[in-house]
């Protein structure tokens, strides 16, 4: 599979410029698109997601034109939208059993073997008969991706999924998106936690204000900013001084004073050493600096 999307920019009716001119290619595996809040991710998934029609550019599926082929796109696709709300009283399977047959499964016996083999692969199999509104945060999460899931898509795409989940359910549910990434689809990721990022993306975009600040592997934005990621050692008292000067990732007392990590340029007049950088020094550097550095 491949998605192009091409000088994509989306203004709301209020005038709000959501996209500008977002260029990015995506194949087969996860891809992640980062940014914080307001960063245009929830636009940008619901126009692939043909929810949402763009202002101008284009998006192609294959060698299919998004805004000829709605249909033929869509049949192709499972969503996770951020507010994914289970309807009032069904079970965790009937709930599952009714987006398969909306989906096309109209086999009872095929559709039973399809809900019965992805609430096994979610690990909901043994809460099936558990009204899926009394499922846990977790669940709830997993029973939207397998919903996403169910009717064979080649395309999944995921709004912020690992919100709000505490660390073991995000591990989880990390792990699933990992274990279904092994098939020919594309995997759409938007999340604002760089760690959903770096455990489960091959490829990546940086959304900032509506344009695409990096696109590639989380690899080589890393790179970028080697020699970039520090360690300060500060003295009491000095710690309010350092988080007014850089922005500052982290700050762990350490033997009277703090280790303090930031990103910076140059770090002088205090003492330190350089760190091997991480996705989120890297993504604190781009929000705070730009590409262009500081
Ligand atoms: P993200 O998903 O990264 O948080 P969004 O795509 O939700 O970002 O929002 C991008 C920008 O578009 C924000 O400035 C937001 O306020 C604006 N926006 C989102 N939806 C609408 C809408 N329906 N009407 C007007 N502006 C909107």
């Amino acid at each position: 599979m491949r998605i192009a999307i091409n000088d994509l920019s989306k203004v709301y009716r209020n005038g709000n410029r959501a996209l500008q001119d977002i260029n990015i290619q995506m194949g087969n595996g996860i891809f992640g698109l980062l940014g914080p809040n307001g960063a245009g991710k929830t636009t940008l998934m619901r126009i692939l997601v043909t929810l949402l029609k763009p202002t101008s550019g284009s998006v192609t599926v294959n060698e299919l034109d998004l805004r000829k082929h709605r249909r033929e796109i869509r049949a192709m696709m499972g969503y996770l939208p951020q507010d994914f709300r289970m309807f009032a009283k069904l079970r965790t399977w009937e709930f599952l059993d009714y987006v398969a047959s909306l989906s096309g499964l109209r086999n009872a016996r095929e559709r039973t073997r399809a809900v019965d083999g992805m609430l096994e692969q979610v690990g909901l199999f043994d809460v099936r008969d558990r009204p899926a509104k009394k499922l846990s945060g977790g669940m709830k999460r997993r029973l939207g991706i397998a919903q996403a899931l169910i009717g064979d898509p080649k395309i999944v795409v995921v709004d912020e999924p690992t919100t709000g989940l505490d660390p073991g359910e995000r591990i989880r549910f990390r792990n699933l998106l990992s274990e279904m990434s092994r098939k020919e689809i594309i995997i759409v990721l938007s999340t604002h936690i760089v760690g959903d990022i770096s455990s489960t993306c091959n490829d990546m975009a940086l959304v900032h204000e509506g344009r695409v600040v990096y696109n590639g592997p989380p690899g080589r934005l890393i790179d970028k900013v080697r020699g970039h990621a520090w360690a300060i050692d500060a003295v009491d008292g000095e710690l309010e001084a350092v988080r007014e000067r850089f922005p500052v990732i982290s700050s762990i007392p350490s033997g009277g004073g703090w280790e303090v990590q930031v990103v910076a340029d140059r770090i002088d007049p205090y003492p330190g050493r350089p760190l091997e950088p991480n996705l989120e020094h890297a993504y604190v550097y781009f929000m705070e600096y730009g590409l262009n550095g500081s």
